[in-house]
C-alpha cells in the first residue's frame, strides 16, 4: 500500500492538511479559512475550538479527496502559527479564553513592566521583549478570567501554543506536549539549558504546572486517537523553523527566506545559540534526539504587502503578478527609492515610528519606476537582514533558499541574487513549511532513514545566479542606506 505523511499546517488565516508521498511531492491538499476576531483596536484573537474544528475538517477532506483511509498514513506532522496562546480547562478540555494571536498587541502594557529586564530576558530566551511572544499573553489571560491565577496555581488550567492544542485534541487529552521550537517562542524557555526557566516563570508569575512537556521536533509524541485509526504524531515545529527544515538547511550557514506578506529569514547557526547585538532573534531551529540546532531569525514587516498596497491602495496594478512586467519595462528605478515602512521597520532597525517614504523622483519618474522601486525595496530590506546575519556569525553564506507567494516574481528573485551576490534557490515544492514537518515526522517514524536521504530527494525548480557588477551593487545599496536614514529622520 502506498504510504503518505499527513502534514497539518495551522496558520493565522487558514488551516491546511497536505499529503506528501515518499518523494516529498504534494499528493493532495485541503484548506479552510480561520476567522480572526478583532475585539478592540490592536487586539487579534480567534476561537480556539474553531481552530481545532478546522483541523478536523481539513484532515477528513484530504483523505476523502484521495480516497484513502488513515491506514495509508505513515505518521502525522504538525506545524503552526507561532506564539499564539491558548489556555484551557484540564477537566473539560474547553478553552477559558479565545486564542490570542501572535500579532495581537493587547499585552503591550504587561511587556512595558519588564522593560528593565530586557537584557536578562534576551540572554535566556534569545527574544526581545514584545507582546508577540506567549508569556505576556498568558499573563493577560490569567489576569482577565475569573480566578485565573488561582485556577492556574491549583492545576485546573493548561497552556499551549497551537501545536500543543492540536496534539492535546488529537490524542483525546492524553498528551500535553510541545516541541522545542515552539517552546522557544514563549519567552519562558531557556535556550541555553533547554528547559522551562524558573526565574522567568517567577518574573511573569506563571505557575509551572500549566506548561506542557517539551519534546524534540522529530519524536513519537503518541498516537492521534481522534481519527478512525490511531496514527502516531511524529513531527512538530513552528512554521518558520519547519520551513528552514523543509528547505533542507541542515548545515551551519544555510539559510532560507520566505517572501509572503512580510519576509522571514532564518539561518542555521549550529549547536550553540548565537545571541545577536543587532536585533536578530535567537531561536531553536529544531531538536532531533538530544541535539538542538539553533537559528538566527530576522523579519521584514512589509514584503509582498507592498505589492498588495500598489494594487489596492495606489491602483497601479490589477494583480500582483503584473508588478514583474512593469519592473522589467525599465532598466532601473531612475534613481528612485521607496521605503515601505508602513508599520515601522523590522530587523535590524526595530523602529516602530518610521513610516513609508519615497525619494529621488523627477518629472521622468513613471509608474514602472515606482513599481520597480517597491519590488527592489523588498530585496533591499532582506539584504539588510542578510548582512547582519553575515556580520554576527562570520558565516560565508553561499546561497539563500526561498519560498512564499512572492517568489513567483522572477525579477524580485534575480534582483535579490544580484544585490546579495549569492545564488537564490527556489525548491520544486514550495510548501516548505508542511514539507518540513513531513520530513521531521518521517525521520522519527522510519519513513526516512536519515538527513542524507532527505537531501537526495529534495530538488529545485530554479536557481538565480548573481549577474550585477559589484560596484553597481554598492552604489545602489548606498542609496538605499541613505533612504533609510532619511526615513528614520522624518518623524
Ligand atoms: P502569506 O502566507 O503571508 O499570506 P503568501 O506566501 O501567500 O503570503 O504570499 C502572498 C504575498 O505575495 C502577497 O503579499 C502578494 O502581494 C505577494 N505576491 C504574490 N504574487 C506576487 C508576484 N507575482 N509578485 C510580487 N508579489 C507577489
Amino acid at each position: 500500500m502506498k504510504k503518505y505523511i499527513l502534514s497539518v499546517d495551522q496558520g493565522t488565516t487558514s488551516s491546511r492538511a497536505i499529503l506528501f508521498d515518499h518523494n516529498g511531492h504534494v499528493c493532495s491538499m485541503a484548506q479552510r479559512e480561520v476567522e480572526c476576531l478583532f475585539p478592540k483596536p490592536g487586539w487579534v484573537e480567534a476561537d480556539a475550538l474553531g481552530i481545532w474544528v478546522s483541523v478536523i475538517d481539513v484532515v477528513n477532506e484530504v483523505l476523502v479527496k484521495e480516497n484513502i483511509t488513515m491506514d495509508s498514513i505513515d505518521s502525522i506532522g504538525i506545524t503552526n502559527q507561532r506564539e499564539t496562546t491558548i489556555i484551557w480547562d484540564k477537566k473539560t478540555g474547553l478553552p477559558v479564553y479565545h486564542a490570542i494571536i501572535w500579532q495581537s498587541r493587547q499585552s503591550a502594557d504587561i511587556c512595558d513592566k519588564f522593560e528593565d529586564q530586557k537584557e536578562f530576558i534576551h540572554e535566556r530566551t534569545g527574544l526581545l521583549i514584545n507582546p508577540y511572544f506567549s508569556a505576556s499573553k498568558i499573563r493577560f489571560i490569567l489576569d482577565h478570567i475569573p480566578d485565573g491565577q488561582k485556577r492556574a496555581e491549583e492545576g485546573e488550567l493548561l497552556f499551549g501554543t497551537v501545536d500543543c492544542w492540536i496534539i492535546y485534541k488529537m490524542t483525546n487529552g492524553k498528551v500535553h506536549a510541545t516541541d522545542a521550537t515552539n517552546a522557544s517562542r514563549t519567552m519562558l524557555y531557556n535556550i541555553n539549558t533547554n528547559k522551562w526557566d524558573d526565574e522567568l516563570l517567577k518574573l511573569f508569575n506563571i505557575p509551572k504546572c500549566i506548561l506542557p512537556e517539551v519534546l524534540p521536533s522529530s519524536y513519537k509524541y503518541g498516537p492521534a486517537t481522534f481519527f478512525s485509526k490511531d496514527v502516531e504524531i511524529c513531527g512538530v515545529a513552528g512554521d518558520q523553523q519547519a520551513a528552514l527544515f523543509g528547505q533542507t538547511c541542515f548545515d551551519v550557514g544555510e539559510s532560507k527566506n520566505t517572501y509572503g506578506t512580510g519576509c522571514f529569514m532564518l539561518l542555521n547557526t549550529g549547536n550553540k545559540p548565537v545571541i545577536s547585538k543587532k536585533g536578530l532573534l535567537t531561536t531553536v531551529g529544531w531538536q532531533i534526539g538530544d541535539t538542538v540546532t539553533y537559528a538566527l531569525e530576522g523579519s521584514v514587516f512589509v514584503g509582498g504587502a507592498v505589492v498588495q498596497w500598489l494594487r489596492d491602495q495606489m491602483r497601479m496594478l490589477h494583480e500582483a503578478a503584473e508588478s514583474e512586467k512593469f519592473a522589467l519595462e525599465v532598466e532601473d528605478t531612475n534613481g528612485m527609492y521607496f521605503v515601505p515602512a508602513f508599520v515601522g521597520l523590522g530587523t535590524p532597525y526595530w523602529d516602530d515610528d518610521a513610516r513609508g517614504s519615497a525619494f529621488g523622483m523627477t518629472r521622468g519618474t513613471t509608474r514602472s519606476h515606482f513599481i520597480r522601486a517597491c519590488l527592489e525595496a523588498i530585496d533591499y530590506q532582506c539584504k539588510d537582514v542578510f548582512e547582519v546575519m553575515k556580520e554576527e556569525t562570520h558565516c560565508s553564506l553561499k546561497n539563500l533558499k526561498v519560498d512564499g507567494g512572492a517568489t513567483k516574481n522572477k525579477f524580485l528573485m534575480q534582483f535579490q541574487s544580484d544585490i546579495l551576490h549569492v545564488d537564490i534557490m527556489l525548491p520544486a515544492c514550495l510548501e516548505t513549511t508542511a514539507l518540513g514537518v513531513a520530513y521531521l515526522a518521517g525521520l522519527a517514524s522510519g519513513f526516512y532513514k536519515d538527513l542524507a536521504e532527505i537531501k537526495s530527494i529534495h530538488s529545485y525548480q530554479a536557481i538565480f545566479h548573481p549577474a550585477m557588477d559589484e560596484k553597481v551593487v554598492k552604489e545602489k545599496y548606498d542609496g538605499w542606506k541613505k533612504a533609510i536614514a532619511a526615513t528614520r529622520q522624518f518623524k
